[in-house]
């Protein structure tokens, strides 16, 4: 008899093991079997046996003796509402959160609500210009408001980092109010020693893989993170944690870092410059950043370098290359050099279509065979790295890739070999506030790690020594 119960106890784990919070899991019918009695049974007698026995209980705890409770109906006149100033109450509303994932349009989204794009057209319209609807990056929550039917009666949207709205669309007309968050960035300082690799230096530290990438992109004018790394560099990073509403929200940007590589001493500290824009400095407040890319796209393979001649692969005759070409998939987003200014965008002869951006009095860049332009003007002002056009063949090309000209006076040099210019360090007034303001505060702080450091080395040497 155990053995049987044993048995029958094993297929009731069995059936368990497949359960699962599956939709279709809902429509199998409900098979009452003799240990479901048992369980339900002794539930409805637990009920029954509270039922009975806590008002007893009760009784007898109370006071002999003690004033009996005397319970009046006492009429209530209840203030008259005014339906003008006093809206109906609502039950809790029910807001569904969405989470945007890598690849996801807003229309994706809207769709998945079973929202049409008329309710789509209608939010953007009703939220003005709030970035949470321009620019939609993975992990960006909204959260939606459904009437019956569908029908969208509210969205919530973070309008900066520091404020939330909420667009109301069931009015007369879209109502939108945004409430602010409680926005807190705690520093947090790491330290790693590289002993295989940096990203196992970095995991070691508790730094996630995105602020890895962080760190190799503040030093990679002045550190080759692929052929220079050595076991025993290492360094130390303060950057934010970014706190909203008390809860853990983001890793925020690196305050300053320091990077020892092959005994040779980085630093890199953020600082806000008279434009506003904010960039790393090394101690002495030279910029991290160079002054032009390199090279300004992806590409998988040079194709054609710079020379005084060669034969033509179309013209079939020698002619000088003045660029270099850097063979790369069509479609390949390209890169301005440099800041700068659009001084031509269009078709060009062999150069198919083209852009050149003039950076200062003397040097400018061009940039040939592209599939299109990206949203671009002549005289507009460019950021260094921002998307120019895409790689493709039109014009004289064999094939899909960017052919690259630096012009100095207008005379092409060659890109890969060209003395860049130094950029601009900053400027004494500046510099004195960011000694004071920025690398005073922190450097204190990245030397107190070091010494703790050093001091941690120091006292586990000793005891290898005993
Ligand atoms: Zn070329």
């Amino acid at each position: 008899m155990r053995r049987k119960a044993q048995r029958s106890h094993s297929h009731f784990y069995d059936r368990c093991a497949h359960w699962s919070f599956s939709r279709t899991a809902g429509a199998e019918p409900i098979r009452w079997n003799r240990e479901r009695w048992i369980l339900a049974g002794t539930a409805f007698l637990i009920v029954v046996l509270s039922a009975l026995v806590i008002p007893a209980w009760a009784g007898a705890m109370k006071k002999p003796g003690s004033v009996p409770l005397v319970h009046a109906v006492v009429p209530l006149t209840l203030p008259k509402l005014d339906p003008e100033t006093v809206k109906p109450l609502v039950a809790a509303e029910d807001w569904q959160t969405v989470q945007v994932q890598p690849g996801q349009t807003l229309s994706d989204i809207f769709q998945g609500q079973g929202l049409t794009l008329t309710d789509l057209q209608h939010a953007i319209d009703g939220a003005g210009n709030a970035r949470a609807f321009h620019q939609i990056k993975p992990g960006q929550e909204f959260q939606f408001l459904l009437g019956e039917n569908k029908s969208l009666l509210g969205v919530r949207f973070d309008q900066d980092e520091a404020s939330i709205a909420t667009l109301r669309l069931d009015g007369a007309k879209p109502e939108l109010t945004t409430q602010s968050r409680d926005v807190q960035r705690r520093e947090h300082i790491a330290h790693g020693v590289i002993d295989s690799s940096l990203f196992g230096a970095a995991s070691k530290a508790g730094m996630s893989n995105a602020m890895v990438l962080k760190l190799a992109e503040v030093f990679k004018f002045d550190i080759d993170f692929v052929q220079d790394l050595r076991v025993g560099d290492n360094f130390t990073v303060i950057y934010d944690d970014i706190y909203r509403d008390g809860a853990y929200a983001r890793e925020g940007d690196i305050v300053a870092a320091e990077f020892i590589n092959q005994g040779k001493r980085y630093t890199a500290y953020r600082f806000k410059n008279s434009d506003g824009k904010y960039s790393y400095f090394s101690e002495e407040g030279r910029p991290l950043t160079g002054s032009f890319l390199r090279i300004p796209v992806d590409f998988t393979r040079i194709s054609s370098q710079f020379s005084a001649g060669r034969m033509h692969p179309i013209l079939g005759k020698m002619r000088a290359h003045k660029g270099v070409d850097y063979a790369a998939p069509s479609g390949t987003p390209i890169h301005a050099a440099g800041d700068g200014v659009v001084k031509f965008r269009g078709w060009m002869n062999g150069y198919g279509n083209f852009v050149v951006i003039q950076h200062n009095a003397t040097i400018s860049t061009a940039y040939g065979h592209m599939s299109r332009f990206a949203n671009l003007r002549v005289g507009q002002r460019v950021t260094q790295g921002s998307t120019i056009g895409y790689v493709g063949m039109t014009g004289l090309a064999t094939g899909p890739h960017l052919h690259y000209e630096f012009r100095v006076n207008n005379a092409q040099r060659d890109p890969q070999t060209v003395t860049l210019p130094k950029p601009e360090p900053l400027p004494a007034a500046q510099l004195a506030k960011f000694k004071s303001e920025v690398v005073k505060p922190q450097l204190a702080r990245l030397t107190q790690v070091d010494s703790s450091v050093k001091l941690a080395r120091a006292k586990s040497d000793t005891r290898s020594d005993d």
